[in-house]
């Protein structure tokens, strides 16, 4: 039965294919922009820089700094670079990392973005920034940095290695599994998620066997696409929540940390929630959700323990005490019992379980 509910499409344009990077020149024409700033990590400069030879006389120049979470100081600097070559928009080329940096821009200045994602970390279909300052992260969610036009090219993440394929593709899974939970969860939505865990649940094996497998990434990147949008229309919970405190207080990495506590934030919340972990078994043709989201973890060879990605193992009490610290809607209340053990048990690396409550 449907019941009630709002949605909100979020305005942005999309383009997708493969060599669709070669429209970024009109797509910047489009968005009205006459002096774009091209935004990278120093790892992928050398991509930013040729796409600014094909943006030709719409190039104002190149910020390859970005880096993970968004440190002000990092943004201060863009911004001088911005004000430099008196640029009036930005395109932002790479992960997540990138994209926010272009959002914080975009905060600050309502300059016009163009974000061309290269990993599938869903960053460019939200209105949500992260952003640190004094080693504390914020989060801002505001229309404005919401980018405009999104191009997605499947040739650009044919260069994404396999091992950050799978931990992004399964990042990304996990912002459509607790779409399918939200408070403000709604049809529109639902459908997406479902294709999208679909896409990538079938994409990354097949990538991880073989790297360059085209139709495997682009079923990926369209995946991604989907989960993206489920992350930017509805509010997220306990394994989102989750990830932020522990990624944030051991310093560990975002999509990894996804990926090793997904099976583990759903275990815990399928007593609440059996239609949602109805639907993820069946988007990834197994009998049971938790188990086959773990599962898919080995096939891809991505880590499974929170110990072997860095965390402590005095850290499983300290997590516990930060992640009921400051309440937030699950579907499932926050019990203290229940959330050590799936820390416990995600540390080291033992299967998922489900446990009425
Ligand atoms: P990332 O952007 O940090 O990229 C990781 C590394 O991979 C970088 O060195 C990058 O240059 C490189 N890389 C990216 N694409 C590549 C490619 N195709 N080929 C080769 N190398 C490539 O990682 P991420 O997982 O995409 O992003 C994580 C960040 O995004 C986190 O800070 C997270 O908080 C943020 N995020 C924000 C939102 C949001 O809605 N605000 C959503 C998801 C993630």
């Amino acid at each position: 039965m449907i019941g009630s509910f709002t949605f909100e499409n979020l305005p942005c344009r999309v383009v997708f294919g493969s060599g669709t990077l070669a429209s970024a020149k009109a797509e910047v024409e489009r968005l009205g922009g006459k002096r774009a700033l091209v935004l990278t990590t120093p790892q992928q400069e050398a991509q930013g820089k040729s796409l600014g030879a094909a943006l030709g006389p719409l190039y104002a120049g190149i910020f390859p700094g970005a880096t993970m979470h968004t440190p002000v100081e990092v943004t201060e600097r863009a911004l001088a670079a911005m004000k430099a070559c008196e640029a009036d928009c930005v395109v932002s080329l790479g992960g997540g990392s990138t994209t926010g940096l272009g959002k914080a821009l975009a905060l600050r200045t309502g300059v016009n973005q163009l974000c061309i994602p290269t990993t599938y970390a869903g960053s460019e279909m939200t209105p949500i920034v992260g952003q640190t300052e004094n080693g504390l992260k914020t989060t801002v969610r505001d229309a404005a940095v919401l980018p405009e036009t999104v191009i997605y090219d499947v040739d650009l993440t044919l260069t994404l290695p396999v091992g950050l394929a799978a931990t992004s593709g399964i990042n990304a899974i996990a912002h459509a599994v607790e779409a399918l939970y939200a408070r403000d969860t709604n049809p529109v939505t639902s459908l997406m998620a479902e294709e999208g865990i679909r896409a990538l649940a079938r994409a990354l094996p097949a990538i991880s066997a073989k790297s360059d497998d085209r139709e495997a990434r682009t079923e990926a990147l369209y995946g991604a696409w989907l989960c993206g949008v489920c992350l930017g229309t509805v509010g997220m919970a306990l394994h989102h929540k989750l990830c932020h405190t522990l990624g944030g207080t051991f310093d560990l990495p975002h999509a990894e940390t996804h990926t090793i506590v997904l099976p583990h934030a759903l275990a815990y919340n399928a007593p609440a929630v059996p239609k949602a972990v109805e639907t993820v078994a069946r988007a990834l043709a197994v009998d049971t959700a938790p188990e086959g989201l773990f599962d898919l973890s080995r096939r891809v060879g991505a880590p499974r323990s929170l110990s072997e990605i860095g965390m402590p193992e005095s850290g499983i009490d300290e997590a516990t005490d930060l992640a009921l610290a400051n309440p937030y809607w699950n579907p499932r209340p926050l019990e203290r019992e229940g959330i050590r053990k799936l820390i416990a048990r995600a540390w080291a690396g033992e299967g998922p379980r489900v446990e009425a409550h």
